[in-house]
C-alpha cells in the first residue's frame, strides 16, 4: 500500500511538473492584441506582450530581449504586415498568427476611412487600414476564426478558447451598445487625427473622418500637406483635434494654434492605467470623443 501511495505521489509530482512546463505561451506585439488575446486565453495560458506602453507599434525596433521573448512563444500574434510586420521576422515566428487575415472582408476600410467594396479584388489585407480593433463589432466578427486558429495551434486549450470567445462576444455586444450611447450626440461631427488610427470607430458610430497629420502610419507630412490640413480644420468648424500618447505632440500643438482648436488625447493602443482591458480602451476613446466634440 505504501509503495502504491509513493508511486501515486511520484506520478502526481511528475504530472504537475509537466503541466507547469507545458503551459502555453502566447506572445503578442502590442496592447490591443494582448488585450484581445487575454479575453479568450484565460488564466491557463501565459499571454505576454513585446511593446511597452507609450511606444508606437508602427515604428517599434525590437530589442535583444524581445528576440528572447519571442523564442519562448508557442504562438506569436500580431496585427498585420503593414502595421507591426517586424514581428513576423522575429525568431519565434514558427507559429505566426496575423489577426487581420481573420477579419471578414465586409469589415475592411481603407486609409480614407471608407468601406472597401466587396467586389474590389485589387484590395487585400496589405492595403487596408489595419486598426480594426477600434470597432468592437469587427473584433466580434473575427472571434470564431481566432478561437479556431488558436485551437489548432494549441489543441490542449481548444475548449477554453472556444468558450471564452463566446463569452467575449457577448460582452462586445454590450460594449457596442454603450459606445453607441456615448457617441449618440456627436454623430456627424468631423474628426481630425494624428494618424489614421480610429477610423473603424468613426465609421461604426457615424462620425466623419476629416484627415490626419500622417496620411498613412509613419508617413511624414510635407509643409504643403499641413497647410491644406489647417485649412480643412478651419473650414470644418471643428473645435478640437486629437493627439495620441505614442506620437510626439509638437506638430499637433502648432496645427492647433494655427487652426485655433483644442487638443485632446485619443489612445488606439492603451496598456496604461484605466486603458488596460479591451473594454476600457474603447470606452476611453468614446468618452474622449464625446467630450471633445460636444462643444462643436
Ligand atoms: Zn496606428
Amino acid at each position: 500500500m505504501k509503495k502504491l501511495l509513493l508511486l501515486f505521489s511520484i506520478i502526481f509530482a511528475l504530472g504537475s511538473c509537466g503541466a507547469q512546463n507545458t503551459k502555453t505561451i502566447i506572445v503578442t506585439t502590442s496592447n490591443p492584441v494582448f488585450a484581445i488575446i487575454k479575453e479568450i486565453a484565460g488564466p491557463r495560458v501565459d499571454v505576454r506582450y513585446i511593446i511597452p506602453p507609450g511606444a508606437s507599434p508602427h515604428t517599434y525596433q525590437p530589442k535583444p530581449s524581445d528576440v528572447y521573448k519571442s523564442q519562448a512563444a508557442n504562438v506569436l500574434v500580431y496585427v498585420a504586415d503593414n502595421n507591426d510586420g517586424w514581428a513576423a521576422k522575429l525568431p519565434g515566428s514558427r507559429n505566426l498568427l496575423q489577426l487581420v487575415e481573420l477579419l471578414p472582408r465586409e469589415f475592411w476600410i481603407d486609409y480614407r476611412g471608407e468601406k472597401v467594396s466587396p467586389d474590389d479584388t485589387t484590395i487585400t489585407t496589405k492595403n487596408i487600414d489595419t486598426h480594426f480593433w477600434m470597432d468592437p463589432l469587427a473584433v466580434k466578427a473575427l472571434l470564431p476564426a481566432l478561437a479556431d486558429t488558436l485551437s489548432k495551434l494549441d489543441p490542449q486549450n481548444a475548449a477554453t478558447y472556444r468558450t471564452n470567445a463566446e463569452l467575449f462576444s457577448n460582452r462586445l455586444d454590450l460594449l457596442h451598445r454603450q459606445v453607441d450611447n456615448i457617441l449618440h450626440n456627436v454623430k456627424g461631427r468631423t474628426v481630425f487625427l494624428h494618424h489614421p488610427s480610429i477610423m473603424y470607430l468613426l465609421n461604426r458610430y457615424g462620425l466623419i473622418y476629416g484627415g490626419s497629420i500622417e496620411e498613412a502610419p509613419g508617413k511624414e507630412p510635407s509643409p504643403k500637406y499641413i497647410a491644406t490640413l489647417i485649412q480643412k480644420i478651419r473650414e470644418s468648424g471643428a473645435k478640437a483635434i486629437f493627439n495620441e500618447p505614442q506620437l510626439s505632440d509638437k506638430a499637433v500643438r502648432s496645427i492647433a494654434d494655427e487652426a485655433n482648436v483644442s487638443v485632446y488625447l485619443l489612445d488606439p493602443v492603451g496598456g496604461t492605467s484605466g486603458r488596460e482591458s479591451y473594454q476600457e480602451l474603447i470606452l476611453y476613446n468614446a468618452r474622449t470623443l464625446a467630450k471633445a466634440l460636444a462643444g462643436d
